[in-house]
């Protein structure tokens, strides 16, 4: 590590998303032995974490119905057996959860905003009327040993209502981590939040919460994601949530960029020297296996340039 940045942390927790996250946003499902293709060599990489699927109504996102099928499946890889990879499945309410215990996974993830238009015209109900539903769903999971991660969409810019207010989203993420969540990502949800005001909301949560109960979700719709994230880093901040390829996009606004892509993100930290266990070329074939099977170039500038070699093959 270099003297240059001595606060910056040492290693970093890379929560890949993109088998969730990332092929939600896809057009169509992705066939179910591609996926799990896709899911068993990001597990192989070295990943931490990886979201696998989400319990949500198969009619409505028929992109996730597959999620049991999935974990059954990974459960004989060697590091979901060992413990080293913790496989996570979006949980939307206490239905999701009893498919999630169904299926055996340990983590869930759940969601609500900071943003109240968001979350009506997302879940139409209130924040408070989320958070109460969440109580129920974090309690029942914590009493069967599951771990539960809480996503905050629209923590600095909502679609609907435009600026989201700081102590609003101090007050929601102080509540969903008393609910019990064990970590808490806030999220940039519409890829709009710049340095500065991210510097101003962590700022505020870091003094209130300790370092490994936040994490920070970017996007990189407008190019900021990799600037935002290194405002994380130097607050101490170390789980980072990133998508394979910077799967994510709004299937609405075809070549936008969506997650934050896992590769720029690793080559970033490896660069300063901050370790994540994960081996960026698997990542890099994994990715470009899903832009073969997609026939279109995902958002990830890593995947356009490839690892850097120097001429003279000092790297
Ligand atoms: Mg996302």
């Amino acid at each position: 590590m270099s003297e240059l940045a001595p606060k910056l942390p040492q290693r970093v927790r890379i929560v890949e998303v993109g088998p969730r996250d990332g092929l939600q946003n896809e057009p169509l499902p992705v066939p179910l032995v591609e996926k799990l293709r896709f899911v068993k060599a990001l597990i192989r990489a070295g990943f931490p974490a990886v979201e696998v699927g989400a319990f949500v109504r198969p009619d409505l996102v028929p992109q996730m119905a597959d999620t049991a099928e999935v974990i059954a499946a990974l459960s004989t890889e060697e590091r979901v057996v060992s413990g080293e990879v913790e496989l996570v499945a979006l949980v939307p309410n206490l239905r999701g959860l009893q498919r999630a215990k169904e299926s055996g996974i340990r983590s869930i993830a759940i969601f609500t905003a900071a943003s109240e238009a968001f979350n009506q015209a997302n879940t139409r109900v209130s924040i408070e009327e989320s958070l109460q539903r969440f109580a129920a769903i974090i309690e029942d999971a914590r009493s069967s040993g599951i771990a539960v991660r809480g996503y905050l969409s629209t923590c600095w810019w909502c679609p609907f209502s435009g600026r989201v207010d700081p102590e609003k989203v101090e007050r929601v993420v102080a509540r969903l981590l008393e609910l019990g969540c064990d970590q808490v990502s806030v999220a940039d949800t519409v890829g709009a939040a710049t340095p500065l005001e991210v510097r101003a909301l962590l700022t505020r949560l870091v003094q209130t919460h300790p370092l490994e109960r936040l994490a920070v979700h970017f996007h990189a719709t407008r190019g900021t994601a990799l600037a935002n994230t290194m405002v994380a880093l130097e607050l101490g901040i170390s789980t980072i949530d990133a998508a394979a390829g910077g799967l994510g996009g709004c299937p609405f606004a075809p070549g936008a960029a969506g997650n934050l892509a896992t590769e720029e993100l690793i080559f970033m930290l490896h660069g300063m020297g901050i370790e994540t266990g994960i081996d960026i070329e698997a990542v890099r074939q994994a990715s470009l296996r899903m832009e073969a099977l997609f026939g279109r170039a995902l958002p990830s500038r890593y995947l356009r340039a490839g690892p850097f070699v120097p001429r003279d093959g000092s790297a």
